[in-house]
């Protein structure tokens, strides 16, 4: 980011730019599940650990060989529908992905000072919406570990609205569902490439979460303010 623009709009520290706005001049609140709320931990050590070992064992390959395979065939779909969708990973893999899930579901675990946050956002009176790539069935997964469903006035999977939140056409169809107004609208997200197709719809408020999962270092986004904690948007 050229720090000489940016400085007229938005303060930085460093290389990071932090957030700038006042609840006041928000209505509606817009929050990722996998990776903003919750620790990614869970979701890398599933693709990258449990499904590759459990398909090493079931078509009888080694380990490594079991998780480049699956990589690349990750890879093949990145971006779209069919990443998140369970049925289609346990069809195309031959293993009961929902099943696998819920046998690793003890580290689904929530950020740090999300419930607090949470909690500050209905004492603000602000209608707050989970909106997810995630599908139906892992969502559930999820809630039924963490108990926040409740937070929320909606929760939003991308099965739901018919394309993936990486994609310009999501945020139109979401508009159809559930009217906002994009001006007073913040949505926060850990993946850039989901930022930059809600900041090409217009959605005014952005915020990059740069701690996505408990195991890796934080990454701060260098386009849009960045936190590594809702604690820093409590204000
Ligand atoms: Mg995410």
């Amino acid at each position: 980011m050229n720090s000489v623009n940016s400085s007229l709009t938005q303060p930085e520290v460093g290389d990071r730019v932090l957030p700038d706005f006042s609840w006041a001049e928000i209505e509606t609140i817009f929050l990722d599940m996998d990776g903003t709320l919750l620790d990614k931990y869970y979701d890398d050590y599933f693709w990258e650990h449990y499904v590759p070992e459990n398909y090493a064992r079931k078509n009888n390959l080694s380990q490594p060989e079991a998780r480049r395979h699956l990589l690349g065939t990750y890879k093949s779909v990145e971006n779209t529908l069919q990443w998140t969708d369970l049925d289609y990973w346990s069809e195309r893999l031959g293993l009961d992905i929902v099943k696998l899930k819920e046998e690793i579901s003890h580290l689904v675990n929530i950020h740090p000072h999300v419930v607090d946050f949470l909690g500050y956002m209905a004492d603000l009176g602000k209608k707050v919406y989970l909106v997810t790539n995630a599908h139906p069935k892992a969502l559930q997964v999820k809630m039924d570990r963490v108990k926040i469903e409740n937070c929320f006035h909606r929760l939003i999977c991308s099965q739901e609205v018919g394309a993936a939140k990486e994609q310009a056409q999501f945020w139109h169809k979401l508009h159809d569902i559930l009217p906002y107004d994009k001006e007073t609208t913040l949505f926060a997200d850990d993946t850039e490439k989901v930022l930059h197709s809600a900041a090409g719809y217009g959605i005014r408020h952005l915020i990059h979460i740069a701690k996505s999962s408990s195991r890796r270092e934080p990454k701060h986004s260098l386009h849009y303010p960045s936190i590594l904690t809702f604690r820093e948007l409590m204000f």
